[in-house]
């Protein structure tokens, strides 16, 4: 498409909305749009993900990933042990309940197993979104507003539901923060990501402060299983299908696991898994090798919570597309007049425009771009002609492509890991990659940039045989299972 198009001058155009009197404060630095191809070029050749970019990527996913399991702080990749070492079987029994906590909302949901035959004889759920404060708040404040959810849930319980005598409600408790395991049912909190900023858990076993706020709520469970929300994805889709063999979340920010061999951890001493496997957290959101990065990711690092962490998950999670897009946008308002001679004050708001809303503006298709319009407009505050709506989904496309293709080399690189230890593991038959995550479920497009970068890494055979494949709400399934798993009551599964 042309990116030389001129704007016309404000005012005229969006008539019917100029009674609406959008704010504009600073004065963009040229007044035509010249300067907006320069930009939008630097950005799009900044951005570019050819076929060596990507497997430069792949690779050095996969030597980080060993560079974790060597030693702990070997690399940027954590490869945390999960101390899942059995996968559900299918025949679990049983009321378990699952809480999950993510980065926009909390889940809680349980499940009645039935087995076999059986299987999932009823669940239910409700979500809740955290408050802002409360991510800002005290570790007390956070953990009593999460066993207040989940004690409202639990005296909800009824109809298929039931609980043998005499027993307590275990619980599966998904936590979508880089965690320590310590056992199967403790773990330190080892940092807040995702704009979490909440004081007093970092060094602490979670499940300690869940259980204390459940006392103050007066719940009696019992937390059975922590999982990281990868770990759940995994077990919940792996209930339905024996291939899966990897599990990646791609919500509001990013992570994967996999199943790794005993053998091929060295950092692991002491007693080894009866299976010889077990479930590796990879906490890849910390990978930051040879991405193609931009002034605008570099600025929005700087004024991050978290400067210099999470490098790969500030390039390709749903958090910080929409910020990266809207950083983009300022200068090209700024710098390149792209919506005028002003630039529309609330587009300077940090965060103001989220991945949902490119996500939105993608979708249309029209000559018009009337949705384009009105996001815009509603969302920053930004008045558009034709020409400039083109610019925007351009560069929503830009950092939604490389993020899409980034998230797919990171697949291939797990996938070639596994597969250099043991010929023939993955490429060699069917091998499913479960994926969740808002970001993956809603955005078509980012889904289909994902697939592209596998299908170029591997090439059409290899693919044919990698499938990777939405698993709705798996981790919560996922995670219910694995307290049935690790349940303190007899159980034969
Ligand atoms: P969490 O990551 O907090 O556990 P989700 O997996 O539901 O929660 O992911 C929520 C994130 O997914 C949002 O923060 C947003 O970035 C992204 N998302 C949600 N809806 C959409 C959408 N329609 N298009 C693109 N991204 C979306
Ligand atoms: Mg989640």
């Amino acid at each position: 498409m042309s990116v030389t198009a001129s704007p016309p001058a404000v005012g005229s155009f969006c008539l019917h909305r100029s009674h609406r009197g959008t704010a504009r404060v600073r004065m963009a630095v040229r007044s035509n749009a010249v300067s907006v191809a320069p930009i939008l070029t630097k950005l799009q050749k900044d951005c570019a993900t050819p076929l060596p970019v990507l497997r430069h990527v792949a690779d050095a996913m996969a030597a980080d990933m060993r560079g974790g399991l060597a030693v702990d702080g070997g690399s940027d990749l954590k490869m945390i042990l999960s101390y899942v070492n059995s996968l559900p079987s299918g025949n679990e029994k049983g009321l378990f309940y699952a809480l999950d906590l993510g980065g926009t909302n909390f889940r809680v949901l349980r499940v009645q197993l039935g087995g076999k035959d059986e299987r999932v004889i009823d669940t239910e759920f409700e979500q809740v979104s955290i408050p802002q404060e409360l991510m800002f708040g005290t570790s007390e404040e956070l953990f009593d507003f999460i066993a207040s959810g989940l004690a409202k849930f639990a005296q909800k319980e009824g109809g298929k539901f039931h609980l043998p005598r005499g027993r307590k409600r275990e619980i599966g408790f998904t936590f979508s923060f880089p965690v320590k395991q310590t056992s199967i049912d403790s773990g330190i909190l080892m940092k807040w990501t995702k704009g979490f900023a909440v004081s007093g858990t970092a060094g602490k076993d979670v499940v300690a402060c869940l259980n204390e706020a459940m006392e103050r709520q007066k719940l009696d469970m019992r937390v059975s299983a922590l999982v990281n929300d990868t770990v759940g994805t995994l077990a919940g889709a792996r209930y339905w299908d024996d291939d899966v063999m990897v599990a990646v979340i791609l919500g509001t920010g990013t992570n994967a696991c996999y199943v790794e061999q005993v053998d091929a951890i060295p950092k692991l001493q002491g007693p080894k898994s009866l299976s010889g496997r077990t479930i590796i957290n990879t906490e890849w959101g910390a990978f930051s090798k040879g991405l193609p990065l931009t002034e605008f990711d570099r600025d929005m690092d700087a004024a991050s919570i978290n400067l210099g962490e999470q490098i790969f998950e500030k390039t390709i999670s749903g958090m910080y597309l929409g910020e990266i897009a809207r950083r983009v946008l300022l200068k090209l308002a700024e710098a390149g007049a792209l919506f005028g001679e002003a630039v529309p004050e609330k587009l300077t708001t940090p965060f103001i425009l989220r991945t949902p809303d490119l996500c939105a503006m993608q979708q249309d298709n029209s000559n018009d771009m009337k949705a384009v319009e009105s996001i815009l407009y509603d969302v920053a505050g930004v008045e558009s002609n034709l020409s400039a709506r083109k610019i925007v989904i351009e560069v929503c496309d830009t950092i939604v492509k490389r993020g899409g293709r980034l998230a797919g080399a990171g697949i291939v690189g797990i996938l070639q890991k596994m597969e250099d230890d043991a010929k023939g593991i993955v490429f060699g038959k069917r091998t499913v990659v479960a994926m969740d995550g808002g970001l993956y479920e809603h955005y078509p497009q980012y889904r289909r940039y994902l697939q592209d970068a596998v299908t170029e890494l591997l090439g059409l055979e290899i693919s044919k045989n990698v499938v990777i494949e939405h698993s709705k709400d798996g981790s919560g399934i996922g995670a219910a299972l694995l307290a049935a798993a690790n349940s303190q009551y007899e159980h034969d599964f």
